[in-house]
This record gives C-alpha cells, structure tokens and sequence, in this order.
C-alpha cells in the first residue's frame, strides 16, 4: 500500500506541458507487462508528477525492482484504502503507468518516491503475485477528435478552473499557469481531474475514461459545484465577519495588536487597561442602559491620547460604574429570634431599644417593604447608636454602610460633583455603595443632625431625595449621570437631637431615643463588652489582663467625663496598650497583668476629673445650674458680680436669647421682691449686675437655667453663699413660679458625675425623678419647688 507523500503538493511536470503523454508518440515502448503498486487513497493522473510514501515490504521489493529496472510501474487504486497487501480483487481495473523519477530511502524504511504519471491503462490479467503483483496491461490512449463540443467544453472547464483557482486559498497561480498554457484538451482535463478537490471514486472514474469529452462534460458539473462551494464559502465568512459586533471585532482587533506587542516584547498598558474594562463591562452584571454608556465611554477612552488628562476622567469614571453593585443584592435574613440574640449579644441593657428595633424589624418583615418611616436613633455620642445599626445589618444579613453626614454642607457631597468638575468625584452615598458592594445594604446616615447647608445647595434636599421612596428608585449622582436604583436600601439615621434637623426631614423620622448610661451601666459595658475587644485587638487573653472593676469605675469617674463610653474605650485602650507591653517585654517572665483601681494613675497619669464642684463654689454670687446638650448632660456654673453704675445687667458667656431674657426674669423678680429678701432697693439703682456663664465658647441656651440665675443673684446680693454641693434647674416666671424642664434624667446624669449630692427640681418634674436610675437616687438627696421662695430655704447657706 502507497500513498501520497503528504510533505508534498502534486505538482505538474513541467517539461511535458502542453502535450498529453498519452497521445505523444513514445519514446520509448512501453512495456505489456507492469509491477502493480496499490495506492491507498491517491489517484494518479498522467502528465501529473507525486511523491509517493511505500511502506510495506513487497512495496518496498518493488521499487527496488523498479529503479533497478525500466522505472515503469502501474499504479492502481484500491478499494478499500485499509488493505495492506492487495489482492487483485482488491484493486480497481484501471490505473496509470508511471515512471519513478527520483527515490529516497528513509532510516525507518520506509521508501520516498517520486513518480511521473505516463498513460491510462486497464489491467488484463494479473500474471503473478509474489513477491509483489504484475499484471499484463492494455494502454488506453484519449480518444479526443476535433468536435465543436469538444472546443465548447474545454473553454467552458478552462473558464471554470481559473474561477475556482481564484477562489480557492490552496491552489497555487502557477496551476493557473499550467492550465492556460495546456492546449491538449485530454492533458487539460487530468490537470484539473488531479487538482479538484473530488472524491476518490471520482477521480477515479475520470481515469477510467479514456474519452476526453466524455471526462470534460463529467468535470464541467463538478467544476461548477466547487465554484459554488468556494463562493458560498467566502459569502459565509464575510457574513460572519460582519456579523460580529463592533465590540468584538474591536476586542478582535485589539487581540492581534497585543499579540504583535508580544512578539516584540512592548505591552501597552493602555490597551491592556481597555482590554480589562471591556470585559468587566460585559462580566459584571451591569444593567443595559449602564452598558450602552459604558461601551460609548470606552470607545471615548480608546480614542483619547493616554497622556491626556481626557483620558484619566474616562477611565475614572469607567473605573465607577463598572465597580458599582448595581444589580448585585445580598438575600435577607429575617429571623427575628436570631435578630434579637444578635442585638443582644452586641449591647448591654437598652432593652427598651432593643425591643423597639425588634418590633421595627418584625414589621419589615410582614410588609416585606422598606416603605415607611426612617427609623433615627438619638442620643449623644457614644451610646451605642452606630453599633446598633451594626447589628441591625448583621440580623438582616446585609452588608453595612455608615454614611457620615458631620459637617456636610454641600450638596455635592450627597450627589456628587459633574464630572467636568477637575478631581469629580460621586457622592458619599456612591461612594459608600461601592465599598459597600450591595445596592441593598443598610445604610447608617450618622449625624442627620450636623447637615449643613449654605449656598452650595442644600443638602438636606439631596438626603430627602436619596430617601424618599418615590424617588429613590432613580437616585441620580452627578457624578454617575445615572439613575442608582436606591429602594432595597435600608436607612437608618442617628441625630444628638432633633432640633437642627430640617422640618420635612424630621416629619419622616420614627424617634428611638438613646439615653446616657449611668457609671455602672459603662461599667458592665466596659467589662462584657469593650475590655474583651480591646483586649483581643491588642492579642491579650482575659487571663493576662485583669483589669478589676475597680479599675473601670475608676476610669469612668476620673479620667472620663461623658454621656457615653467612647472615651472610655480609648482609655480601656490605653492600658491594654501598657499591658501588652509589659508582658510581651518581659519575655515570657510575666505572665499577668493586674489593673487595679489604685494603679490608674500610674498608667493614664494624674485624674483628668476630681470632683467638678469641689472648690469653685467659695464665694457669694456663685451657682451651680444643670443643662441639657445634644451630647449630654452638663454643668454648668453662674457667676454674678456687681458694680457701681446705674443698674444695668451685663451677661457675658456665649448666652443665646432665651438665656438672657431668663437673666433679666430673675433680675426683674428679684427687684419687685427686694423686701422679701432683704436687700435695700439702692442696691439695684446704683450697681450695675454681671452675670457670665463660663466655658464661654460654648453656646448655651434655654430657660432651664432660671433658678440657677435668681440664686446666683440672690446669693450675691445677699451676700449669702449658695450650697456649694448643690445643683439646680427650672425655668422661672416673672411671678416667681418655678416651671418644669426637660432632659432631666441627662441633667441628674450630669450631675452625679461632677460629683454633686443635691438637687432641686421643679415640682412639676417629679415624675422624672421617680423614673430616674436607682444609681442616681441612691446617690442625690434632690428638693422639690413650686416657686422662687422655695428656693432660698434649700441653696442659700445660713450666715
Ligand atoms: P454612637 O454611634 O452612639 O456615637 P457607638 O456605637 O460608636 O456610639 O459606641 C461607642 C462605643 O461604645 C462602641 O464601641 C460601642 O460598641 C460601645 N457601646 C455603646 N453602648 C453599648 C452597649 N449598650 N453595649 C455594648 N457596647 C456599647
């Protein structure tokens, strides 16, 4: 068995061009008698020149034979391309007789040759088989004649063969050549019988014609099957070449430069850059319309210099909406059993909040809605309202984003600023959302109550804007220029007080108040809570460092002065921070370390806060009055001084208007109600009274600090001192009326920790004193007023 040399094409032999060997007068006879090679899956045509692959070992005898010999061979088609060793039954009747030209043995015995095909024949008998076959054969010479059809066909195949030569990738110019210069009609059709792409049964029987016009009208058919095949071919590829889109034609294109940069070892961090945004704008789940302006983006990009600063605003911006969760939201978890032991868990006492935020959950969860109010917790700092919302999102299994509103007075940082703004950027919420990475976390909008607004826009539109459930859905950054569907967040704010927060905001609010812990509620805080984080953050265990209760009590009474326990932490920080050095530079000598509540000051230094009162209150005209702040309880101390003048009040100290107009209150009742106390109307007429609130740049207001103000006076126009272990608050009226206040639990807070032990409380106020911490009532022995007159009994110290 033979077959084609695959390293080869078939190729014409050249010197015989233009005449059929068949029809040429032989130069030499040729021989009756043939050795018969079977070919696997070749038919050779004459005229035409193969190189041939012999594999077998008859085959091999043959050639050997062959060359030694005339060179002649007949080569024949088997019909089964599998057989090794053919029998003549294995074997077509008609084959070539060829001549081998050159041949060339291989180390792996296999012999190369190259054979000439010479004429047609047909086998007459097979006249032996060992050790390879012979047959006697029977020349056919082409029968081809003169005929007017004969001329048509050949023009016509001619015409063909060039079409599909120019069609085909794999046929070579020179066949071209070779058929335009091949006049004989019969040599024509074995050129392209050999040089079409047909199937072996039909070559095989265009070598079994001998009539030329006969071979030409069976090949003018398949001619102009193959033209159709090669034009369809084409038609296809150029469909799909256009079909492609543009992006992928781009991609495409851009593959093939990256691929030329490699080879010459360049790399084009640009095109790379590109490449990249390309693929997450396909990959990342964004939604259609963000895709449209993205691809429009990043063709922008593309046709923008790098160097340019175009080019960084793109690529920033494609940076942004790429990376945004816009579709991406993480599953809800509403258990509301888990929810509470999350909550609980996380925060000492507040079981009053707890249960509030446990009912709020409840409700989402039966209305599987975010529509409704904006839940706000309010409190002064560091009472656990950002933890709370922590907890929140961890309940609901959602991610957690806190927003920090502070100081926020620009609309462009809720909405962003436009992007041909230099150094553009999104706004706080965009930005959140990214680092967020779900469009449904929930969202803790710290300080709702410290937003600003001046004439960059108002903020508080945007925020109102950004929550609104009729709007939010398309939240639109000016920075994006995209709607951000906002509506699966949950938003949670936090406020000191409510007073500064804008009208239409503060209607959409459901209040959770937070109140100031008492010192043995920061004192289990700290010990359940802070010392085991603080610890594990600086890598001690529990029985390394033992800080006693002692300790904490110490720390929050002496060296914090706070509603909530945020300095507490830090001081809890501090001498974690002493304790991990000293155990871990003792190399492994000391093994605890104790902190005792005598041991304070050599670790945070001297105490930061003695008792408050102790020493300020030595003279007359000295009061101590309580007040109530967005960040918690204070004292708060009233100085009056008189001179001579013309009975003029002078008040000094940061006091807003109500403050003052209480001033003047007490002044005017004192002064109608001189007799009372004893002191000679000359006094008022030619003095004139200073009243200063220090901590003057703190801005104090309120009427609650009336009582505190008639005492001052009243002590220095009495020339009595007032109690200095005493404190106060109430509002007056011109009649001497003692009225109510507010915040009175923050004042009594307040006032435990500066270290007073009494109190006077308006009368009407005594419900608040009943609902006050056991802590505060075991440590204030506290006096109820109905009226001024009231008073003096309980501050003014006897002569
Ligand atoms: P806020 O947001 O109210 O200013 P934070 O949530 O930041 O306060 O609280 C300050 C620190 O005090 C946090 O470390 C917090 O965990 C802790 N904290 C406050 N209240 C509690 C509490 N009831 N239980 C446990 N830790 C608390």
């Amino acid at each position: 068995m033979s077959s084609p040399d695959t390293e080869f094409i078939s190729i014409l032999n050249a010197s015989n061009l233009g005449a059929d060997p068949e029809t040429r007068p032989a130069t030499k006879a040729m021989p009756d008698s043939l050795p018969i090679l079977g070919l696997a899956d070749v038919v050779i045509f004459p005229g035409l020149i193969v190189p041939l692959v012999v594999d077998t070992k008859e085959g091999g005898q043959l050639i050997d034979d062959v060359v030694a010999g005339d060179r002649f061979i007949g080569l024949v088609l088997q019909r089964n391309a599998d057989v090794e060793s053919p029998t003549p039954k294995d074997l077509h009747a008609h084959g070539c007789a060829g001549r081998v030209t050159k041949m060339l043995k291989n180390s792996d015995n296999t012999v190369r040759v190259l054979v000439e095909g010479v004429r047609r024949f047909k086998v007459s008998r097979y006249t032996s088989r060992k050790p390879y076959l012979k047959a006697k054969v029977r020349y056919l010479s082409s029968v081809a004649g003169d005929s007017v059809e004969l001329t048509a066909l050949t023009r016509n195949a001619r015409k063909a063969f060039e079409e599909v030569v120019e069609l085909s990738p794999g046929l070579s110019e020179s066949v071209k050549e070779a058929a335009e210069n091949t006049d004989d009609a019969g040599r024509l059709s074995d050129l392209i019988a050999a040089n079409l792409s047909l199937a072996l049964e039909e070559r095989q029987e265009l070598l079994a014609s001998h009539e030329v016009v006969e071979r030409l009208s069976r090949l003018l058919p398949l001619l102009h099957r193959e033209r159709e095949v090669l034009i369809l071919g084409s038609k296809i590829q150029k469909d799909v070449a256009g079909s492609m889109s543009r992006t992928q034609r781009e991609h495409f294109l851009r593959e093939q430069i990256r691929a030329i940069q490699r080879e010459l070892g360049e790399s084009d961090p640009a095109a790379e850059e590109a490449d990249e945004l390309a693929r997450q704008i396909e990959e990342n789940e964004l939604p259609e319309e963000v895709v449209v302006v993205a691809r429009k983006e990043l063709a922008r990009l593309q046709q923008t210099p790098p160097s340019s600063g175009e080019h960084a605003i793109i690529r920033n911006y494609l940076d942004w909406i790429v990376h945004l969760p816009w579709n991406k939201r993480t599953e809800d978890r509403l258990d509301l059993d888990e929810a509470a032991r999350i909550l609980d868990a996380g925060h000492h006492g507040l079981s009053k909040i707890k249960d509030r935020l446990l009912e709020f959950l409840a409700v989402l969860k039966l209305r599987q809605s975010l529509k409704g109010p904006l839940l706000c917790l309010v409190g002064p700092p560091g009472v656990g309202k950002t933890s709370l919302g922590k907890s929140v999102a961890e309940a609901l299994g959602r991610k957690f984003l806190r927003i920090a509103l502070g100081g926020v007075r620009d609309e462009a940082e809720i909405r962003g600023h436009r992007r041909t703004y230099i150094g553009a950027m999104p706004g706080r919420f965009i930005q959140g959302l990214r680092k967020a990475g779900s469009s449904n976390p929930v969202i803790l909008l710290d300080e709702l109550d410290k937003v600003g607004g001046d004439s960059r826009g108002d903020p508080a539109a945007a925020l109102m804007e950004a929550l609104d459930p009729q709007q939010n859905q398309t939240f639109t950054d000016h920075y994006l220029d995209l709607p951000f569907d906002l509506s699966g967040a949950l938003f949670i704010a936090t406020a000191n007080w409510l007073d500064p927060i804008h009208p239409a905001l503060r209607d959409r609010l459901e209040v959770i108040e937070l109140p100031s812990y008492t010192t043995s509620e920061k004192v289990q805080i700290a010990k359940r809570h802070l010392v085991p984080r603080q610890l594990a953050e600086h890598g001690l265990t529990r029985s390394q460092a033992r800080i006693q209760d002692a300790a904490l009590r110490g720390m929050v009474e002496q060296y914090t002065r706070e509603a909530g326990c945020r300095q507490l932490d830090r001081e809890i920080a501090a001498v974690a921070r002493k304790a991990a050095r000293s155990i871990a530079g003792s190399r492994g000598k000391r093994k605890v370390f104790n902190v005792s509540g005598a041991s304070l000051p050599k670790l945070l230094g001297p105490p930061k806060f003695e008792s408050e009162t102790a020493g300020r209150v030595t003279q007359c005209g000295i009061a101590i009055g309580l007040a109530w702040t967005p960040v918690g309880g204070e004292i708060l101390f009233i100085e009056a001084t008189k001179m001579p003048g013309s009975g003029k009040l002078i008040l000094t100290g940061s006091l807003g208007e109500i403050m003052k107009e209480s001033a003047q209150t007490a002044l005017s009742y004192l002064r109608s109600n001189a007799d009372d106390i004893g002191v000679p109307a000359q006094d008022f007429e030619k003095n004139d009274i200073h009243v200063h609130v220090p901590a003057g740049a703190t801005p104090k207001d309120g009427p609650s600090a009336g009582v505190a103000i008639v005492m001052a006076l009243t002590s220095l126009l009495t020339r009595r001192r007032v109690r200095s272990d005493l404190a106060m608050t109430g509002e007056i009226s011109l009649r001497g009326r003692v009225l109510p206040v507010g915040g009175v639990k923050e004042k009594l807070l307040a006032a435990v920790r500066a270290g007073v032990k009494r109190v006077i409380l308006p009368e009407r106020n005594r419900k608040d004193w009943d609902e006050a911490p056991a802590e505060v009532r075991d440590r204030i022995r506290v006096s109820f007023a109905r009226q001024i007159s009231d008073l003096n009994p309980l501050a003014i110290l006897k002569k």
